[in-house]
């Protein structure tokens, strides 16, 4: 057995068969070799993908330059399918070479032609052209169907990876993940964050490097103390039972917190929403008894695809939360791409420092329509439920109002088309930024709610990348200098007649619950599994 220690980012204990994510590859024609069952799924497909391109080609011919020309084709088809090559080719994939499909076909093809070149007769020598021609067409059509590495995942599996995006991670097939372990990755990435908000046992930063001997061996993880087990030995395998039992029973005795209001030892009430990146998660949000949803990352709606949404996609989506809520708020989030968020259909440039760069709202005010379709969808759906909207990375007034703008020419539009909405809608901002914090008192005064987002402000106040796992040691949630500007932030909102939630992950730090609610903080919304801990430990404690 190996043990590994990383960061423990999400809690729970998994036990599984290991899946390596294959490392990056650096050549298009060199890939990782999928199960061999799949790859030669992969060849077969592309096989008859190739018959019916012949079969076009074919008819075409025919129709443009007659039979002697339209003969090549069944040729070439009748090549494609011949079982000595096929049976070369399915040998290397599931023989001992083990081979993906792109090399067995073209290991396959060049000793097929090679044969038929070294032949006495002609007519069978001229062939070996004909066999790199169509191994080289099934070679183009596997480039087609190259498919993604976690089509592998087809158990339930232990997931270990350099690293992971936040769109592959939502491309994953939830039910068969059993936990993440990342060599590198951080605790407040939104990786890291997804593994919480799905529950999903999780620890980053092993430093360890990956080795696809792994695949398929027994591996274990302790998402609370950060232990990675490879091969664990039966004491430790009874150890985690035991432990999981521990957990299955704190969290059964935290069942009388549900359907209780959130209140303090001195009676004043607290929102305690859950933070969801798919209206999937509301169900997670319902189960912990959350009493709403405070954060709705709506751009994790646009990842792991190729083009825009609709405005009847978002619609749709938007639509189905708010209704699962029967009446309880959901504050959407606009779009808060860019960043580690990337999708390559917004064709956003290179950055050096994309964190500082091109994202969130200062993309949505330069590209308008893509902002306009999603106010529209937004708007749409405050008709089904009790909605807001709150807008990111905010850093100045003018910001804002431009967002207001459009927004209300959107309601505007709507109005003209008869199309309904809440007109009432609470309008908010994130504050996240050193600059919003600074200045809420200007913000204050134009907006209904504040929601501060502790992973960016802490980002942008000890100018930490978030991203980065050697510094997480001074990533330091509850630095003075954060606080202060919590504090000021609450202080303005409540001023100027906001009310003021806190939607980051130090909303559910233990520590900082206790001073959140000394400074008057209003809401927390948080990873739906840290709902009823914190309502236990609020109605603990004084504010
Ligand atoms: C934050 O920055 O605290 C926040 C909630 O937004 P995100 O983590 O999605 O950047
Ligand atoms: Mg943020």
């Amino acid at each position: 057995m190996d043990l590994v220690k990383g960061k423990g980012a999400s809690a729970g204990i998994a036990v599984g068969p290991i899946l390596v994510k294959p490392a990056e590859q650096k050549t298009a024609e060199k890939r990782t070799a999928l199960s061999p069952q799949q790859e030669l799924e992969r060849f077969y497909t592309a096989q008859q993908d190739v018959v019916a391109l012949l079969e076009t080609l074919k008819e075409k011919a025919l129709a443009e330059a007659g039979e002697e020309a339209a003969a090549i084709f069944d040729v070439h088809q009748l090549m494609v399918q011949d079982p000595d090559l096929t049976e070369q080719i399915a040998g290397l994939i599931t023989g001992d070479s083990l081979l993906p499909a792109e090399e067995a076909v073209q290991q396959a093809g060049e000793s097929f032609a090679a044969m038929l070149e070294s032949m006495d007769d002609a007519y069978m020598q001229a062939r070996g052209t004909d066999v790199r021609d169509i191994c080289g067409q099934l070679e183009q059509a596997l480039r087609q169907h190259q498919g993604n590495w976690w089509d592998q995942l087809t158990r339930p599996s232990i997931i270990c990876a350099e690293d992971l995006t936040p769109s592959e991670t939502l491309q994953l097939n939830k039910e068969n993940v059993l936990g993440f372990v990342t060599s590198g990755g951080s605790g407040n990435s939104h990786t890291a964050i997804l593994a919480r908000t799905m529950k999903i046992p999780a620890i980053v930063n092993t430093g360890l490097p990956l080795s696809a001997t792994w695949n398929g061996k027994l591996g274990a993880l302790d998402g609370e103390t950060g232990s990675f087990y490879l091969e664990p030995d039966q004491d430790t395998l009874l150890q985690l039972k035991e432990k999981e039992s521990r957990i299955r029973a704190q969290q059964d005795a935290l069942e009388i917190y549900r359907g209780r209001a959130t209140v303090t030892a001195q009676g004043r009430q607290i929102a305690l929403y859950g933070n969801i990146g798919q209206p999937e998660d509301i169900d997670a949000v319902l189960a912990n008894d959350g009493e709403g949803v405070g954060l709705f990352r709506s751009e994790f709606l646009y990842l792991g695809r190729d083009q825009y949404p609709t405005e009847e996609e978002l619609f749709q989506a938007y639509a189905a939360a708010a209704r699962s809520l029967k009446g309880r708020k959901l504050i959407i989030r606009t779009l808060d791409i860019g960043a580690d968020k990337k999708v390559d259909y917004f064709h956003l440039p290179e950055e050096e420092n994309p964190a500082l760069g091109f994202r969130a709202i200062r993309i949505c005010l330069k590209r308008p329509e893509i902002f306009y379709t999603q106010l529209r969808a937004i708007l749409r759906a405050s008709a089904f439920g009790n909605m807001g909207i709150m807008f990111p990375m905010i850093t100045s007034v003018e910001e804002v109002r431009a967002a207001k703008e459009l927004l209300e020419a959107t309601r505007i539009k709507l109005q003209q088309e008869g199309i309904p909405y809440n007109s009432e809608m609470e309008v908010g901002i994130m504050v996240e930024t050193p600059a919003a914090a600074l200045i809420s008192d200007d913000l204050a005064q134009e907006v209904d709610f504040f929601s501060i987002g502790t992973n960016d402000l802490l980002q942008y106040t000890l100018a930490v990348d978030r991203q980065n796992a050697t510094l997480e040691e001074i990533a330091n949630p509850g630095h003075k200098a954060i606080l202060r500007l919590i504090q000021l932030t609450i202080q303005n909102g409540h001023k100027y007649g906001c009310w003021v939630g806190i939607c980051g992950e130090s909303a559910a730090d233990p520590d900082l619950i206790p001073y959140f609610l000394s400074m008057g903080v209003d809401e927390l919304s948080m990873s739906p599994g840290k709902i009823l801990p914190s309502r236990k430990l609020i109605s603990t404690l004084p504010g």
